[in-house]
């Protein structure tokens, strides 16, 4: 083995750099946390930076025991310099790939807000609207709030500019939605303080399974809490599996069909590297999310790749 087989290597979500480190080298990454086996592969998360400009680029990503890159956890920019005074009152947005839902069904706006770490991500945002001067007046609001009741009603109703909000809140999050209708009050209700009062170490929000929540909202207003916490803490989710058991594929693919009808249609795709979870997830399958998740345990539970 070279010394450069330690090195690993992929572009960085933000600028499109390449960019390299060494996951034995404790002293090129931030952060590392190992995965339970999944789907055979031996995962591990690590959390990059590095500078361009006058802003620090995040990104986290899923590496292999082979040291190969699995795909992107999320990304995002921080300015390096200190806030200036004037802007000391700014959210910044997450950068993350791909468009954010415009608007659901039943959801005109839905935003998470850190109230310590200051940024908005906008989860369900129609392009007309400005995330960072919302959490700017919602914050204040909440802030207020907080200050003359004792306990908080949860949710708290408020009106910015011409929307009418529920909003729920912890010492460090909000959760900012404007309803088209009643239908999902109650179901988001019952997830929001999970997504408030998230704390996994992590200050990285993410906006893709945020997205997936709402979505699959729209077609069960029963998501179980167990799956939500799932969704939105599987880093595993993002992974771009690659078997290298190309020829075996079809028999896994037909035994498993036999006891969930799902993996006819997603394990091969799958297992072949063309897409993932999150995908599959953000796609056709979020209205059979129970089906995908009873898959991924049965595949990890059966070793069926081990
Ligand atoms: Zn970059």
């Amino acid at each position: 083995m070279t010394l450069a087989s330690n090195i690993t290597e992929f572009k960085c979500r933000v600028c499109g750099k390449q960019i390299q480190f060494d996951p034995k080298d404790p002293s090129s990454y931030l952060s590392k946390s190992e995965h339970e086996d999944f789907f055979g592969m031996k995962l591990t998360t690590f959390r990059i930076a590095h500078d361009s400009k006058d802003e620090r680029h995040y990104n986290t990503v899923i590496v292999d025991q082979a040291g190969f890159f699995r795909g992107h956890r999320d990304a995002y920019t921080e300015p390096i310099n200190e806030l200036k005074p004037s802007f000391d009152r700014e959210y910044w947005v997450f950068h993350e790939e791909g468009p954010t839902i415009e608007k659901t069904h039943n959801v005109a706006l839905a935003v998470l807000i850190s109230r310590s770490d200051r940024w908005v991500i906008d989860i369900v945002c129609p392009r007309n609207l400005n995330a960072s001067h919302i959490a700017t007046l919602v914050v204040d609001r909440v802030e207020e709030a907080w200050r003359v009741y004792d306990s908080i009603p949860r949710p708290l109703d408020m009106r910015v500019a011409d929307m009418e909000m529920k909003v729920w809140s912890s010492e460090s999050r909000v959760l900012c939605v404007c309803f088209t209708n009643g239908s999902l009050m109650k179901s988001i209700d019952s997830v929001a303080e999970h997504i408030v009062n998230e704390r996994d170490g992590s200050i990285i929000p993410r906006r893709r399974n945020l997205n997936v929540i709402f979505r699959i909202l729209e077609s069960d207003s029963n998501l179980d809490p167990s799956i939500l916490s799932r969704i939105i803490n599987e880093d595993m989710l993002f992974a771009t599996l690659h078997t290298p058991y190309e020829d075996r594929i079809p028999s896994i693919v037909e035994r498993t069909a036999s006891r969930y009808p799902i993996a006819g249609e997603l394990l091969g795709p799958l297992l072949r590297g063309y897409i993932t979870l999150i995908e599959a997830l953000e796609g056709d399958f979020s209205s059979r999310y129970k089906e995908v998740f009873e898959l991924i345990d049965f595949v990890n539970r059966r070793r069926i790749l081990g």
